[in-house]
């Protein structure tokens, strides 16, 4: 089963994602911790993102599109994939049905965590001190928000026309959260 974990930076996707992960031996593939891997790495594509990733805009659709795909034929030994943090625009969404679509696979279900601006706002407050992510500031965090709102939100209508959108509440404890998504996944 190949699942899309779909929501606003903050909404608890990661953790959630790594909580599928040890309950249903899928792999956990955010594009987000790649990217940081990469940078903590040194490598070449380290040193072209990590400007981009601290301003809190989205790297070009061309490097994550490949770093997933790179990732694909370990999911298909596991259960699956959760996909974190991607698709983030259309052109994502497009190139990953694509991608899957040519090793016999698709995506079975988007969950969308929704939590509203505001909500984010407070609880993102309390973790810049503490994350150590150096986009984890005020600044970047709105123009995250911004970047959310307007390249990755619109594909909530790609999704629903696709009738794999489901959406869970997103505001509730973790545990909360937890139980939304397990009814989701049925
Ligand atoms: P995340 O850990 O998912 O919040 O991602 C952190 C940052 O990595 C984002 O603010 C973007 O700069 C970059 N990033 C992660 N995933 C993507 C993606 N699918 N498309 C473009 N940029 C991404």
């Amino acid at each position: 089963m190949n699942l899309i974990l779909f929501g606003p930076p903050a909404a608890g996707k990661g953790t959630q994602a790594k909580r599928l992960v040890d309950g249903r031996n899928m792999v956990q593939l955010s594009t987000g911790d790649m990217l940081r891997a990469a940078i903590a790495s040194g490598s070449e594509l380290g040193q072209r993102v990590s400007g981009i990733m601290q301003r809190g805009e989205l790297v070009s659709d061309e490097i994550v599109i490949e770093l997933i795909e790179s990732r694909l034929p370990e999911t298909e030994a596991a259960g699956g994939a959760i996909f974190d943090g991607f698709p983030r625009t259309l052109a994502q969404a497009e190139a990953l049905d694509r991608m899957l679509a040519g090793r016999g696979a698709k995506i079975d279900l988007v969950i969308r965590l929704k939590v509203d601006d505001e909500a984010l706002k407070k609880r993102i407050a309390g973790r810049f001190a503490e994350s150590g992510r150096p986009d984890d500031n005020p600044e970047s965090f709105v123009i995250r928000l911004n970047a959310y709102n307007t390249q990755t939100a619109p594909l909530l209508p790609y999704y629903q026309g696709q009738g794999k959108l489901v959406e869970v509440d997103g505001m509730g404890s973790m545990d909360a959260v937890a139980a939304g998504i397990d009814k989701a996944l049925g």
